[in-house]
């Protein structure tokens, strides 16, 4: 942001935000680490901390400094503030929780879709009774600033309609309106791609932290992409891109939900991996490579078929993008152990410069990265102006001195 020609309230802010957002990502830190990462003098710093200690988001802490020197007190995010309801919708069931001020997750469910219930209005009237539970458990002078939510298909923005969700069997949803008028919230609603969402995590408090390429693979029932280029996410004419699980891989294929054969996540998501190694549709991923572990040769032979396809498709995309980290989300994390080994020869076996630079990780935030990039996302009114999110009526309240 340019602040040339920005009023003193503006400037100010400004700085507030900075400071808010290294707090949130970094947790407790010392008065010095500020100054050094905002480059502003001391004495404004101190006056910016008293304006956020002011409204309670955050709080002084003991001093934090080692060795030499005056001692630097500490600063650290009070959670209970300010928290945001994350939801992660997949085709089987919904995870959702509130994620407070500084990232920690205050309290979570999982619903899981009873099968018959999966038409839309079910999953949404469920979606909305589990939001509405949780959220009679917020900390009570806590201020709710966002709702973020990831959804497996294509999303529209800025309005979050769900225009194609195959796997789930949606088309053209007004999802963020929806939640709106069910929850009652007047703060913002975000939708987003799940796996657009898990890149953003994994990237700010994940494996993939601070690369400035990635590429993350959600894997479900189907088989979504997150990608970071020169670290932006990458969206697209229409924010569609990165659509990964729909490239065509296999043209003797099997037909895939979004009307065409042999796209990737017919060869590698969950139901391919189940009818590869003989599976019941109920088994887990994690159980099956459980039992590949264990010796069992139909599970270890079926894993090395769909280890096969999760090769070509993941040399396609280093060689596009020469990712720093491609992370194996979702189920794929599961797989990972047992197929590396075939990937990497695959990565071997052609161009060799973008293979030798690729790390191929695990998500670090496990099964949650969906999740929590949800609540990332909704987190950007208060990471924008966090005095006026949550005490609106303080705006002002100092006159401009801290800029
Ligand atoms: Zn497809």
């Amino acid at each position: 942001m340019s602040l040339a020609g920005a009023t003193q309230d503006e400037v100010r802010r400004h700085n507030l935000a900075a400071l808010a957002r290294f707090l949130h990502d970094h947790g407790s830190t010392s008065r010095s680490e500020l100054v050094n990462h905002t480059g502003l003098n001391r004495s404004t710093v101190g006056g910016l901390i008293a304006d956020l200690v002011a409204v309670g988001l955050v709080r002084e802490t003991e001093p934090v400094g080692r060795g030499v020197g005056r001692p630097s007190y500490g600063v650290e995010p009070v959670r209970e503030r300010a928290y945001v309801l994350a939801i992660d919708l997949r085709v089987d069931r919904a995870i959702v929780a509130l994620v407070g001020f500084g990232g920690e997750v205050l309290g979570r469910r999982e619903h899981r879709f009873r099968k018959g219930q999966q038409r839309e209005e079910r999953i949404l009237a469920q979606l909305a009774d589990v939001c509405r539970d949780l959220l009679a458990e917020a900390p009570r002078r806590a201020v709710q600033v966002g709702v973020g939510i990831g959804v497996p298909g294509l999303v529209r923005q800025p309005d979050g309609l769900v225009r194609f969700a195959p796997n789930l069997g949606w088309v053209d949803v007004p999802l963020a309106d929806h939640l709106r008028d069910e929850l009652q919230v007047t703060t913002p609603v975000v939708v987003g791609n799940d796996s657009d969402l898990g890149a953003i995590a994994e990237r700010l408090r994940g494996s993939a932290m601070g690369a400035a390429n990635v590429v993350y693979l959600s894997g479900q029932v189907g088989v979504g992409g997150g990608i970071v280029i020169d670290g932006a996410l990458l969206k697209g004419a229409q924010g569609y891109g990165g659509e990964v699980g729909h490239m065509r891989v296999n043209p003797q294929g099997r037909e895939c939900r979004c009307g065409a054969t042999g796209c990737w996540e017919t060869e590698i998501g969950e139901p391919a991996v189940r009818a590869a190694t003989g599976a019941s549709d109920t088994e887990s991923v994690a159980s099956i490579v459980a039992r590949a572990e264990a010796g069992d040769a139909r599970a270890r032979q079926g894993l090395e078929e769909v280890g096969g396809w999760i090769a070509i498709g993941v040399a396609n995309l280093v060689h596009i993008f020469n990712p720093d980290v491609l992370v194996f989300g979702g189920a794929l994390r599961e797989v990972l152990p047992l197929v590396r080994q075939q990937v990497e020869d695959v990565l071997t076996g052609s161009l060799p410069a973008p293979g030798e630079h690729v790390i191929l990780a695990a998500p670090a935030l496990g099964d949650d990265s969906t999740l929590l990039g949800a609540a990332e996302a909704a987190f950007a009114p208060l990471l924008d102006d966090p005095v006026g999110a949550v005490a609106p009526s303080s705006k002002g309240r100092r006159p401009a001195v801290t800029a």
